[in-house]
């Protein structure tokens, strides 16, 4: 919009919840950053588009922002779900993930299973798997935790530092990080092995896009600098 030297670009549109920590997040100088936002630029200049537009917003908005055409494609560290897929298209998978149990460093509470949050609460960022497997296990077998919702990961990690929630469960690379930003204040004490895998989305059947976003990923994960961007983010 606006026109002068930016009419005729081909832009790609981005949705992401920038509370994501390595996949996207926002870097000192106020610039969304991270895993998703780096690859999600290579795959749109390898599938032709000029550039892309980042729009910044709470995680559990990115699906009708996606459905309202407000953005042309998810990059937010999404599992690919079957419910998820009634609404939008994966990508093919780029990354795995299991759920991890955060808690503070000093407390004595290191729960090593979800039966041991039972009676405490525990934070989960709103509309993730981490959310929806907490709801299940609640109902399934019947445990007392009290789910807090927030509206963003790091929200959770705040309120979970300062005391007022007992853990905080997410996904393990971000926990992971959380860990290493909040060095002697949180720890990882379990892993939930769930097997989720990321998928990029796109609107449902907007097939065109899909396929060129497919075919410029699989490239992408099959060349050096898929080696390099996994260092780069992921690497000691
Ligand atoms: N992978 C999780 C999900 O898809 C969390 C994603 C996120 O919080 N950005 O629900």
């Amino acid at each position: 919009a606006g026109g002068g030297g930016g009419e005729g670009k081909k832009i790609l549109v981005v949705g992401t919840s920038p509370d994501f920590p390595p996949f996207e997040y926002i870097a000192k100088n106020g610039s969304v950053v991270g895993f998703d936002i780096e690859l999600i630029r290579l795959v749109a200049k390898k599938a032709g588009y000029d550039d892309i537009e980042i729009r910044t917003m709470d995680f559990d908005a990115l699906i009708p922002a996606l459905e309202q055409g407000q953005i042309d494609v998810i990059a937010a560290g999404m599992t690919i779900t079957e419910e998820r897929k009634q609404r939008v298209d994966f990508t093919i998978p780029y990354w795995q993930v299991d759920q991890a149990i955060l808690v503070r460093a000093d407390s004595e509470f290191r729960p090593k299973s979800v039966e041991e949050l039972s009676g405490k609460t525990v934070g989960v960022q709103t509309g993730t798997t981490a959310a929806d497997y907490l709801n299940k296990i609640v109902e399934e077998k019947g445990l007392n935790i009290n789910i807090k919702e927030y509206s963003s990961y790091v929200l959770a990690v705040n309120d979970l530092i300062a005391g007022r929630i007992d853990a905080v469960m997410v996904d393990t690379p971000v926990a992971k990080m959380f860990e290493k930003q909040y060095k002697d204040k949180l720890v990882i004490s379990a892993v939930i092995e769930t097997g989720e895998k990321y998928g990029f989305a796109v609107r449902k059947g907007n097939t065109e896009l899909l396929d060129k976003l497919n075919k410029a990923l699989e490239d992408i994960m099959n060349s050096p600098t898929w080696d390099e961007l996994v260092q780069k983010y992921f690497g000691s």
